[in-house]
């Protein structure tokens, strides 16, 4: 070992004693961040040593798959070194391979975050990345998606001996191969698994020309088996396929097709987990396994005695009679998992904690874009506690998903088990740093032995009277454009509050959604919404509305309520350049939008006419946006936050009936009186006379405050 790194190994050394007596602190990066500190290449130099290594990426299910792969090369091959603990920067690498050191580890399995791909894979120089898949995930850290992708790439060409197993039921990945040289190895799903699809998915656009992708079958999100009409474009042949993919009673079963040679070879495996997710776990964990030198005939035994990390997926049963269902779920797409799995149990007590912590990201305008609604069906839920820096915002989630039973703003699990009859299961789903404090107070009730506090029986919900309805000639029509493009940043929560915010008041309105390739009717539009995309999502949109761009400019004429967010607020304008490629806009607002080098992220509070109270929100755009003399912005006093330019203290534009603004968050739930301004503006466009009668809005108000209170970081 060269003395440079025996040094930092040292120092590492006394790091991690310090970290862990003294500190009492995990010890799973510090001791990696101080011996890289002294000698850089300390991932080249001690991986080097290793025979071979995988590492393991991707949005969801890293910590399972990497634990699980680790755990079947161990069994064949013994000495292993892998950061099971989820520290998968580059520093908990680190730590984990200097920990190892000297303990005869040959193989290495390693867990790394997306971001961090770039900085790993050319010191390691591992035989296979394991991409797992590609969701919108902390986008405050990430930016859009094709930045990570952007950055998994580049990761790889530093690397070219590393093969890329990919799940190539993800455009997302399977692009990703398409533009790097290294060997893929495309596993997935080849048939239809029956799944009922999310309502809203990350791009689903072809990565060669952009056109919206067919699909044959979709799992979830955006996974499936599909193909480009335009550029027949469409998911690689599989190397590693999983057929016959049957859900028993006690979960999923199916076999693992290795395609790779002449003939193919099978491999059963039988698990104990009844999401279907956790079948591309299994099968990326097997194909790691294979990759990394290990033997499938040691897989399935891994399988059976594989313990999840810290909880997760874990039922905890108190002396209380309680039973406590514990799942972490970070994004979306991970929290719809999780929903289905409540549905698929009858659940009838629910707790949801939600934190905005660095770790989470700062932005929770995600829980939006969360399936939520689909708890409606459950026959007997009795109550949703919500926990959580943000459980305000969890809370108003909740509220508008109308799931007829009382919320509960909680301090914890212990606190939500107060509303839960003796007896009963509560399921508890939390995101990332809130999943850690839920599991240490399970432990501890477990270990406590006692009947936490006594049963309070939860409020019934505020009834109230039916509002009596408000007779209109027509119901309002509610135009939501292109949905499955633009809808970054939980856009169907701005939907909710329109259409909600209108039937507690007994105004009749109906919601029409315009997908891609559909055509465009505003003749009898009353209130029209157009949310944020990621750059290539905003470029297809930019097409299809260049057809119907009159469309668009007579209904602004006339006075028209639209309001655009970030994405949709700049195709309003002439154009936005991205680097060198122009997105036409629709001319419709005098605006002008240019990307930056940097993004322009953060928590934003904006006093507007639109409203009495600063209007709150969340940005993240690259897109700086100047107004033209004509056009006023729809804030002027920045109380925080960047806004259009972060130059000129404008935020939005307000233009006659179009508010356009780079807030999300969504912008409408916690802001009541911009959609009210929304409503109003439609009724008297329409010479309707009628007053809104007010709402209970405490619940708004909460989230709004609290969203104030980080804005303004009183
Ligand atoms: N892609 C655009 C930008 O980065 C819009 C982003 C958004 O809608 N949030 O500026």
């Amino acid at each position: 070992m060269n003395p440079r790194v025996r040094i930092a190994c040292l120092a590492a050394d006394a790091a991690r004693w310090g970290t862990t007596r003294l500190l009492h602190r995990g010890g799973g990066n510090a001791p990696g961040a101080v011996a890289l500190r002294l000698a850089p290449n300390l991932i080249g130099e001690l991986g080097g040593a290793l025979e071979r290594s995988v590492v393991i990426t991707g949005t969801n299910g890293k910590t399972t798959t990497t634990g699980l792969a680790a755990d079947a090369l161990a069994a064949g091959t013994g000495g292993m070194v892998c950061n099971r603990a989820g520290n998968n920067m580059e520093s908990g690498i680190a730590s984990a391979l200097v920990e190892s050191r000297g303990a005869g580890a040959h193989v290495g399995c390693f867990e790394c975050d997306e971001l961090y791909t770039v900085r790993v894979l050319p010191a390691l120089r591992p035989r296979a990345l394991v991409l797992l898949n590609l969701f919108r995930d902390q986008l405050d850290r990430y930016g859009e998606i094709d930045h990570t992708q952007d950055v998994i790439a580049e990761a790889l060409r530093r690397s070219p001996q590393t093969a890329l197993a990919y799940n190539a039921d993800d455009p997302l990945c399977a692009s990703i191969a398409a533009r790097v040289d290294n060997p893929g190895v495309p596993f997935g799903i080849d048939e239809p698994t029956g799944q009922e699809a999310d309502r809203i998915s990350d791009s689903r656009f072809c990565a060669k020309c952009n056109a919206p992708l067919d699909y044959a079958y979709v799992h979830y999100g955006q996974l499936g088996k599909y193909r480009c009409p335009a550029c027949g474009w469409e998911r690689p042949e599989l190397a590693f396929a999983a057929v016959n993919v049957t859900l028993t009673c006690g979960g999923y079963e199916f076999d693992v097709e290795d395609r790779r040679g002449e003939n193919y070879v099978r491999h059963h495996v039988t698990t104990r987990y009844s999401g279907l997710y956790m079948v591309y776990n299994v099968m990326a964990a097997l194909v790691a396994c294979l990759l990394g030198g290990g033997d499938a005939d040691d897989f399935q035994g891994a399988l059976d005695v594989y313990e999840p990390a810290s909880g997760r997926g874990k039922t905890y049963r108190l002396d209380s009679g309680h039973s406590v269902v514990s799942n972490l779920a970070k994004n979306p797409t991970g929290f719809n998992r999780m929903v289905q799995q409540v549905r698929a149990e009858d659940g009838r007590y629910v707790a949801l904690f939600l934190n905005d912590n660095d770790a989470d990201g700062h932005d929770v305008s995600w829980i939006w874009d969360i399936d939520l609604e689909r708890l409606r069906d459950l026959a007997d839920l009795r109550c949703v506690c919500v926990g959580g820096t943000r459980r305000e915002d969890m809370a108003v989630r909740v509220k508008y998903a109308e799931l007829g039973c009382p919320i509960e703003l909680v301090d914890g699990v212990e606190d939500a088990l107060r509303f839960v009859a003796a007896g009963e299961r509560l399921h508890v789903i939390a995101n990332y740093t809130a999943f850690p404090p839920v599991v240490a107070e399970l432990e501890r009730l477990c270990k406590l032995g006692t009947v936490p506090n006594s049963h309070t029986p939860p409020a019934t919900p505020p009834k109230g009277a039916a509002p009596s309805p408000v007779a209109l000639e027509r119901p309002l029509r509610i135009v939501h454009l292109y949905p499955d493009a633009l809808n970054l940043y939980g856009d169907g929560g701005n939907i909710a509050s329109l259409s909600k915010r209108c039937s507690w008041r007994g105004i009749p309105c109906r919601v029409d959604q315009v997908l891609m390739g559909q055509e465009l009717d505003l003749t009898d539009a009353d209130i029209v919404l157009l949310g944020g995309g990621a750059d290539r999502d905003q470029l297809a949109v930019c097409r299809e509305l260049q057809a119907q761009r009159e469309k668009v400019e007579a209904y602004v004429e006339g006075g028209g309520a639209l309001l655009a967010i970030c994405g949709g607020y700049q195709l309003l304008g002439h154009y936005y350049m991205m680097g060198g490629e122009r997105v036409e806009g629709l001319h419709v607002l005098d605006i002008e939008t240019t990307a930056g080098t940097t993004r322009l992220i953060g928590n934003v509070a904006i006093e507007s006419p639109v409203c009495d109270t600063p209007i709150v929100g969340f940005e993240n755009h690259a897109g700086r946006t100047v107004l033209g003399a004509g056009e006023k912005p729809l804030g002027r006093a920045m109380i925080h936050g960047t806004g259009n330019n972060g130059e000129d203290g404008g935020e939005g534009v307000l233009h006659d009936g179009v508010v356009g603004t780079y807030l999300h968050g969504p912008i409408l739930p916690k802001n009541p009186g911009v959609t009210d301004w929304l409503i109003e503006r439609a009724l008297r466009r329409r010479g309707e006379k009628v007053d809104l009668a007010p709402l209970d809005d405490s619940l708004e108000l909460l989230a709004h405050d609290v969203a104030m209170r980080i804005a303004t970081g009183r």
